[in-house]
């Protein structure tokens, strides 16, 4: 999904940001100028809400800048060390059975469910979807129905934060996460330090 070229809008007051990976939440976080940020996730059923205030954490705070996260992410589905993945991008490797047969293994599949691979450029193969080794299966019928139930709790406490922010309601501060599958354990909402060596995207 290409990112929005905020620099043709800009001012923005607030930005609500919904994006699906961490380098579009970079993107976001280095152009927002002066607005408010208010970022909405969801990993399995944990979602969370962080309103980037100048005393808190950013999205910087919240993903440290990584110049080589395709290759992490990458080295986590394929089950490899990170330096394999160096190799195997600097060689600009062809996928091979082997490697069908680490990846099948690292996600518990059939090598066959990764058939189309084989004989792609490696550097083109899919990532693992950000925040973890383990996602969410939508294509598991158990599952499938569970997966609103973030999407729209994250959701409806996004347009919360909206409306307080334009009415002037005390908003968020800063951070917000809930496991649904856990009870809710306080405090709702955490204040959290930014990282000594963020720039918070000021450059
Ligand atoms: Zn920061």
């Amino acid at each position: 999904v290409p990112v929005p070229r905020l620099e043709d809008v800009d001012p923005w007051d607030t930005l609500v940001c919904a994006v699906d990976t961490v380098e579009a939440r970079w993107s976001i976080q280095r152009r927002a100028g002066g607005a408010t940020i208010i970022s909405l996730a969801v990993h399995d059923l944990l979602y969370s809400v962080l309103r980037v205030v100048p005393s808190g954490r950013c999205l910087l705070c919240k993903h440290p800048y990584d110049p080589e996260l395709a290759m992490t992410q990458r080295a986590a589905r394929w089950g490899v060390p990170l330096e394999t993945v160096r190799e195997w991008t600097a060689a600009g490797r062809m996928v091979v059975a082997e490697m069908i047969d680490l990846l099948a293994r690292t996600q518990a599949k059939p090598a066959s469910a990764f058939g189309e691979l084989l004989g792609v450029p490696f550097t083109e193969t899919p990532r693992l979807p950000e925040c973890g080794s383990k996602s969410l299966r939508a294509d598991v019928p158990s599952q499938a129905p569970v997966l609103p139930l973030a999407t729209t709790a994250v959701a409806a406490i996004g347009a919360a934060e909206v409306v307080k922010h334009s009415s002037g309601l005390a908003p968020l501060d800063n951070w917000l996460t809930h496991d649904l599958p856990r009870n809710p354990s306080g405090p709702w909402s955490n204040s959290r330090r930014p990282h000594d060596e963020c720039d918070h995207g000021v450059r």
